[in-house]
């Protein structure tokens, strides 16, 4: 999979090189592209934002510079996500959608966001990361990007993804490693019983323990 992402920040973006996406990318199962929007601002100071026309708190980002990135980068597979308040929810299923792209290319708002052309031109998918307002577009990519990767084949053991929370349409079981015995905190002893059937009903029962403690309403769509 390739992503582009345009940003008039391009340094926020090194957590992209650590970790499980430092070694996706390594190994060839995704590229990332980091375009700065700046480099394509026609303005002798590289100025990339203006004040919105009919008046209003704080600065826009114009739509020259966002639409030569975009023109840069774009191909016939392209698909072009806007991080946005207004977008839908982030959630496991679209996450599993967007995984399944060849390239998709994210456009990260900032100040107050983006001229409104650049919706109208591109048509881009609106996604959301929560019901709150961030400063820019850089944190919600690199949220999506993470996600996603995850579910692009061979980024992660498949066997881990399935047993992940809301795989399954409960939240995970809790889980331990060494030692068994910390200051007096024990693990279950049924995890060190090698006792597989047993291990297994101890994490469902678990599971859907913790699920209805916490996010009951994610029963209701099993
Ligand atoms: N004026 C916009 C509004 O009221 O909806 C908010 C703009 S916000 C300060 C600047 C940029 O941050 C947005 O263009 C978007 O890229 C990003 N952003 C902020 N909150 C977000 C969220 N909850 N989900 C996704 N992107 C977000």
């Amino acid at each position: 999979m390739k992503i582009d992402i345009l940003t008039l920040f391009p340094e926020s973006f090194s957590y992209l090189n650590s970790s499980i996406l430092k070694r996706a990318q390594e190994s060839g199962k995704i590229e990332i592209n980091i375009i700065d929007i700046r480099a394509f601002s026609l303005d002798k100071h590289k100025k990339c934002d203006d004040y919105p026309f009919g008046g209003g708190a704080g600065m826009l980002m114009m739509v020259q510079p966002v639409y030569d990135a975009v023109k840069s980068v774009q191909d016939e597979n392209a698909v072009i996500v806007m991080p946005s308040p207004s977008g839908k929810t982030l959630n496991v299923e679209s996450v599993k959608e967007l995984s399944k792209l060849e390239h998709i290319i994210f456009i990260c708002g900032h100040y107050e966001g983006l001229d409104e052309r650049i919706k109208d031109i591109f048509h881009p998918i609106e996604i959301s990361i929560g019901d709150y307002v961030l400063t820019g577009g850089e944190l919600p990519t690199m949220v999506i990007v993470d996600a996603v990767s995850r579910f692009v084949s061979g980024v992660i053991n498949e066997e881990s993804l399935k047993e992940e929370s809301f795989s399954s349409g409960l939240l995970e079981y809790p889980q331990y490693t060494r030692p068994a015995d910390f200051i007096g905190y024990k693990v279950p002893d049924v995890l060190l019983s090698g006792n597989h059937a047993e291990i297994e009903k101890w994490r469902k029962e678990k599971s859907l323990e913790k699920t209805k403690q916490i996010r009951p309403d994610l029963l209701k769509k099993l």
